[in-house]
């Protein structure tokens, strides 16, 4: 035993003298614009680093409607959805969810991470085939990872490159797509206008994880495939409660043929094996997607932001990435220079944090800034004015 416990230590070393290893900070407040950490005297921090999009992660209206939830429904549910676990909130969020992002019907998870280990082995076997980005989020190569079809890979964005895995594959039973909507260290959107294009084309699936995108992008905050045009058209998306829409926990997978979401219930591993969604989430979600619904002021707030914070940084030579997501990478490229960068803003009391290698490519480090609908404009002046100071 002691061997095993040598060997585990020694890899944590490896870590951190990779310089890698990852400390936790501790937040004595709720999650919101502004927070408190445990840290002696360092006072309050804009918070810069959350995807807390549209500002509902410390709302006391969403306290407000979860209490509402626990009274009504209880804390726990003690079941998966088919023993004893459904209530009818459960289900009305998902017929509300699947409206809400332009799709027929939708199956709860307790993450999105569940939500794509589910996905691919429910419906793929080896006569079929996943056509994938490299940059596609852990969990979607995970869920990839657990299925037996073939799998092929295209480099970001490369539409070329889809195309060619999509003409070499025509004798695959299944070709499915899949994609991220946003990429999260880029804030770079999906070409999905294309990607709906070369799929009728040549008669391939899509899908779609739109977990940095759902209740913010597009005009009425619907998602990436809102934004692109091709709103009702992508065949599977799936996505989080645990980012703009609030960001307790929950995932979906949501799609226009109810047959995928049936055969998911059936026998999609993590639906079938873990427990219920909590009563407490499930009802504060149905009244946050009703709220967004006939609300957008909120997405009209955290577009506007965005689109601020990023011509100030654009005005004052800053380098960033372009795009129109709230995720805004101030490319630094050399990695200590990130992390000392980052330092700095902690100092002034702008919470962000240094991506380096091997979370990004090796030279290109940068400061994630992640904008909120929570942001004042003085916020996000003072930010602006952080980065200048340091790096002009
Ligand atoms: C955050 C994220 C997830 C994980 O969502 P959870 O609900 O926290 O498991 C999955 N996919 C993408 C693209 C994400 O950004």
């Amino acid at each position: 035993m002691s061997q095993a416990i040598e060997i585990f230590r020694q890899e944590l070393e490896a870590i951190k003298a990779q310089g890698t290893y990852k400390e936790e900070r501790l937040i004595s407040s709720r999650q919101d614009r502004e927070i408190t950490t445990t840290a002696p005297s360092q006072g309050k921090f804009i918070n810069m680093c959350a995807n807390n999009y549209l500002g509902l992660g410390g709302s006391q209206q969403l306290v407000g409607w979860a209490k509402e939830g626990l009274d009504k429904y209880g804390f726990g549910l003690n079941s998966v959805r088919f023993i004893c676990g459904t209530q009818d909130i459960h289900r009305q969020l998902e017929t509300k969810v699947a409206n809400f992002v332009g799709c027929k019907e939708a199956i709860l998870y307790s993450s999105c991470f569940d939500a794509n280990a589910g996905l691919f082995e429910t419906l793929l076997n080896k006569e079929d085939v996943i056509i994938s980005d490299k940059l596609n989020h852990a969990s979607i190569i995970d869920g990839i990872r657990l299925c037996k079809a073939e799998r092929k890979l295209y480099d970001n964005n490369d539409m070329a490159g889809l195309e060619q895995h999509l003409k070499d594959s025509q004798d695959k039973r299944i070709r499915l797509i899949a994609t991220d909507g946003v990429f999260s260290m880029d804030g770079v959107i999906a070409k999905l206008e294309t990607i709906v294009e070369l799929a009728t084309k040549y008669n391939a699936l899509v899908m779609v994880d739109d977990s940095h995108a759902s209740g913010f992008v597009g005009e009425r905050g619907r998602g990436t495939p809102e934004a692109a045009g091709v709103f009702g058209k992508i065949d599977i998306i799936t996505s989080t409660f645990g980012k703009a829409l609030g960001g307790a926990s929950g995932g979906f997978t949501a799609s226009i043929h109810p047959e995928i979401i049936d055969l998911l219930r059936q026998r999609s591993r993590p639906y079938l094996f873990s427990n219920s969604l909590a009563p407490a989430i499930t009802y504060t979600e149905l009244k946050v997607i009703e709220m967004l619904e006939q609300d957008s002021s909120a997405v009209e707030k955290i577009q506007a932001n965005t689109k601020y914070f990023r011509e100030q940084l654009t005005e004052a030579g800053i380098d960033i990435i372009p795009s129109t997501h709230p995720i805004v990478p101030v490319m630094i490229y050399d990695e200590a220079k990130a992390i000392e960068i980052a330092a700095k803003l902690y100092k002034d009391g702008i919470y962000v944090i240094g991506f380096c290698y091997p979370v990004v490519p090796l030279g290109k480090a940068r400061i994630r800034v992640q904008v909120s609908a929570a942001h004042s404009k003085e916020d996000l002046d003072k930010a602006v004015a952080a980065f200048v100071r340091h790096l002009k």
